[in-house]
């Protein structure tokens, strides 16, 4: 059954009738954190398909790409993807509110709507072309939108569903694991203090893999908190040669890109389906730099060499891997948060107030898990 739209409108905070904008923070040009600017004037964003749901925000989080997206990374792309004929130039994306995680509940849903109701809880990872959750509402269509573990409240449920995605995405499509396939597999991943990292070692080892990190010596006590059986310091100086003395792996989650592609492939089982994963891709910086078509061709050629080179040398299959939005991924997550398997990992939480200290704080670097915004 669809939706009932009024009779529980009051009783989770829509919008009343008369109200047409939003409290939200924007930015209306690219640039460092002073572009961000707090305002009261944002039009709400009413439901114009059937197939959507309205969100009442009560937290959102940040991610590097709300850092980079403030900087005007991924601009040509997104912005073809919001509306096709900014391909002829003439298309202004802003004000554009930045914010990629969502907990919070439903106040309205279109007719076609059968999963959700007004006053349901709910979390979702919104997709980089729409608009962000450093705002009062959100709306998104219900296959993007997941029920919020019960177990949690909005400030920790808000960590989760953009690097739970990631994660997924990356681990499942592109590193070929999953909850069948995982107890005999020897798995690193790489930059494991983070959001992804602290994430994708509790989902591993719910899946019963073994778990080897890097990490800075000061995280150590929270990735082996989290489940990591092996942690080896990537500033110690002789990171490689310890992994190289670690037995082989199956699976590599690159979560910092850079130098460590030089050392990771090494590490990998040769000619066994052995899979080196990264989430650090040149695909936005390339269209950025040279246009969609140079931009796109470039990076597919890189990615069709390097995994050329990989397979033919000794069998690794090398992969890029991207955030994919997936309400029905989030609803297993939220089984495994339930269960008590997955816990959230919350390192900072700001006011709706201080959005551009938040912003701060996060691009200084060194997250040990998320830093959460209380929207309401
Ligand atoms: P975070 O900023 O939350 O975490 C990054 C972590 O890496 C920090 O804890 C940092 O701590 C650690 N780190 C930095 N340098 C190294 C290093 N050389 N070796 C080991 N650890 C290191 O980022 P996320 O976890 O959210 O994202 C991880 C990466 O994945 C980012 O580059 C992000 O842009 C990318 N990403 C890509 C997506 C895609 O769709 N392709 C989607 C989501 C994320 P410290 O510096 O103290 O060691």
């Amino acid at each position: 059954a669809g939706c009932r739209l009024s009779s529980k409108r009051n009783v989770c905070s829509s919008p009343s009738r008369l109200q047409s904008s939003m409290q939200a923070w924007v930015i209306d040009q690219y640039g460092t954190n002073g572009v961000l600017r707090y305002t009261e004037e944002i039009s709400i964003p009413t439901i114009n398909f059937a197939s959507e749901v309205m969100i009442k925000v009560n937290a959102a989080s940040l991610n590097p790409l709300d850092v980079s997206m403030r900087g005007g990374y991924g601009a040509t792309l997104l912005n073809i993807r919001r509306d096709p004929s900014s391909l002829m130039g003439n298309y202004n994306e802003f004000p554009l509110i930045l914010g990629r995680d969502l907990s919070g509940v439903v106040v309205d849903c279109g007719s076609g709507v059968t999963h959700f109701s007004p006053g349901d809880e709910v979390w979702a990872a919104i997709p980089p072309w729409k608009q962000g959750s450093l705002a009062e509402f959100v709306t998104l269509t219900e296959y993007e939108v997941s029920h919020k573990p019960k177990s949690l409240s909005h400030i920790e449920a808000a960590s989760i569903p953009y690097v739970a995605s990631t994660a997924l995405s990356a681990l499942v499509n592109a590193g070929g694991l999953c909850r069948e396939n995982s107890s005999n597999k020897r798995v690193l991943i790489t930059g494991a203090s983070g959001g992804v990292g602290t994430f994708s070692i509790q989902l591993l080892k719910a899946w019963g893999a073994h778990v080897t990190v890097t990490c800075s010596q000061n995280a150590e006590g929270l990735v082996r908190g989290l489940g990591a059986d092996e942690v080896v310091d990537y500033t110690a100086g002789d990171a490689v040669e310890k992994l190289e003395m670690m037995g082989k792996f199956d699976v590599i989650l690159d979560n910092v890109g850079g130098d460590s592609e030089q050392w990771a492939v090494g590490l990998l089982k040769p000619w066994s389906g052995a899979k080196y994963v990264t989430l650090v891709s040149p695909l936005l910086l390339n269209t950025d730099s040279m246009g969609l078509l140079d931009g796109a061709f470039h990076a597919g050629f890189t990615l069709h060499n390097k995994a050329i080179q990989n397979i033919l040398s000794s069998g690794i299959f090398y992969r890029w891997a991207f955030y994919a939005p997936d309400g029905f991924v989030l609803d297993e997550v939220s089984k495994l948060v339930d269960a008590g398997k997955i816990l959230p990992v919350v390192e900072a939480q700001f006011p709706f107030t201080q959005v551009p200290q938040a912003f701060q704080k996060f691009e200084h670097g060194h997250a040990r898990g998320k830093t959460v915004v209380r929207v309401a």
